[in-house]
C-alpha cells in the first residue's frame, strides 16, 4: 500500500487548508479547555510529553499513555465535529476521489479481517454496529460479505451520515454515548480510529459494554504511542494532531478495556505504513538522521532491500503505530 493511493497529494493541499481553519477554531477556545486524569488508568501524575498546534500532550507516569491535557470539553468537541471544514472536505473530495483505492486497500481487507475474527469467536449471523462509520465504505464491504444479519452505521457528523444513508445503510445519526437501548442484540461493535478522538474513552467503552450482550465482541483500532512512526517522529507524526486526544499502547488499552468490563482476546499492530512515513520525513529533510546511522541505513541506504521486511518485523512484534484490540464481554457463566 502506498500513501498516495489513500491520500491523493493534489487534494491534500485543500484538506490542509480546511484542517488549518478547524485548528484555529479550536485554538480560540483554549481558555475553556479542562484538565482530565489519564484516560487509561485514571492517574493524575503526568509529565509533559510534547506540544503541537499550541496543544499540550502529557505522558502518564503510571501507564505511559500520552494524552492531550488540558483538552476541549465534550460540548466543544460536539460543535467541532458538527461544523468541521476538514470532514466536509473529506466527504466532498478526498473520499470520493480515493474511495476505489481505499475500498480495495483498506476497507475490503478490513471487512475480511473482521469476518475472520467473528468466525474465530463464533459470532455468526448476528448484528454488527460500526461507530464512526464515516463514508460508509466499511459497512458496504461487510454487508457484501453477507455474514451479518444486520449492519448498523453510527455516524454523528451530518454530511457523512447523509452519505451513509445514500448508500442504503441503516444509520443512527448520534454519538454512541447518546444511543439508548436498540431493539436488537448487538453481537459486535467495531470502531476504527475513533477512540483516540473521544473526550472519555472510558465512557465510550462502558457504553459499548452496555449495548453488547454477554459473549459478544468489541473491536477497536487506534494509534499505538509505542509504535515506530509515532515514537520516531513524535510531533512530526501526522498521527499527533488536535483531534487525537488519547494515545494508548497495547498494555494501557487492554487495561482500560478490562476496567470497563471486557476481557482482551487479542492486541495486534498490523500497520503497513510506519517505515514509509518515517522515510518520507527523512527524504523531505524534516527528520535529521545524520546522528542515527541505523535508521538511515534501514530507511534510506538499504530501503529497497530491507524496507518491507523491517515493516513486517514491526507489525509482527506489536511495534507498528496502528493497533487493533479485540475484546469480549465475558459470557454468562
Ligand atoms: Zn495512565
Amino acid at each position: 500500500m502506498r500513501e498516495n493511493e489513500i491520500r491523493p497529494a493534489q487534494l491534500m493541499q485543500g484538506q490542509a487548508k480546511a484542517f488549518a481553519a478547524d485548528i484555529l477554531r479550536l485554538q480560540k477556545q483554549k481558555n475553556d479547555f479542562i484538565n482530565v486524569p489519564c484516560p487509561a488508568c485514571g492517574s493524575e501524575k503526568a509529565r509533559k510529553a510534547f506540544e503541537k498546534y499550541e496543544m499540550t500532550y502529557v505522558a502518564c507516569r503510571e501507564c505511559e499513555t500520552v494524552y492531550m491535557n488540558p483538552r476541549p470539553t465534550p460540548a466543544i468537541l460536539d460543535r467541532y465535529y458538527a461544523t468541521s471544514e476538514n470532514y466536509r472536505y473529506w466527504n466532498q473530495y478526498i473520499f470520493p476521489a480515493s474511495e476505489k483505492s481505499r475500498r480495495m486497500k483498506i476497507f475490503r481487507p478490513r471487512a475480511r479481517h473482521i469476518a475472520d475474527i467473528c468466525r474465530r469467536y463464533n459470532i455468526v449471523n448476528g448484528t454488527l454496529l460500526e461507530v464512526g462509520a464515516g463514508f460508509g465504505t466499511f459497512c458496504e464491504e461487510v454487508r457484501r460479505l453477507a455474514i451479518f444479519r444486520r449492519v448498523i452505521a453510527v455516524e454523528p457528523t451530518p454530511d457523512l451520515a447523509e452519505t451513509c444513508r445514500r448508500k442504503g445503510l441503516e444509520v443512527i445519526e448520534k454519538p454512541i454515548e447518546q444511543i439508548g437501548p436498540i431493539n436488537t442484540t448487538i453481537d459486535v461493535i467495531v470502531g476504527f480510529e475513533v477512540i483516540e478522538h473521544l473526550f472519555s474513552p472510558r465512557d465510550f467503552l462502558h457504553h459499548c459494554a452496555k449495548l453488547l450482550s454477554p459473549g459478544s465482541l468489541l473491536v477497536v483500532t487506534c494509534p499505538n504511542i509505542k509504535g515506530f512512526d509515532i515514537a520516531a517522529l513524535q510531533v512530526l507524526s501526522s498521527a499527533v494532531d488536535v483531534e487525537h486526544l488519547n494515545y494508548f499502547h497495547p498494555t494501557s488499552l487492554s487495561r482500560l478495556a478490562a476496567d470497563c468490563g471486557f476481557e482482551t482476546l487479542e492486541v495486534t499492530t498490523p500497520g503497513k505504513l510506519d517505515a514509509e512515513l518515517v522515510r518520507k520525513k527523512i527524504t523531505a529533510g524534516e527528520l535529521d538522521v545524520s546522528s542515527q546511522p541505523f535508521l538511515k541505513q534501514i530507511l534510506v541506504d538499504e530501503w529497497e532491500q530491507v524496507g518491507e521486511k523491517f515493516q513486517r518485523f514491526l507489525a509482527d512484534n506489536k511495534l507498528s503505530s496502528h493497533m487493533w484490540l479485540v475484546a469480549r464481554k465475558p459470557p454468562v457463566k
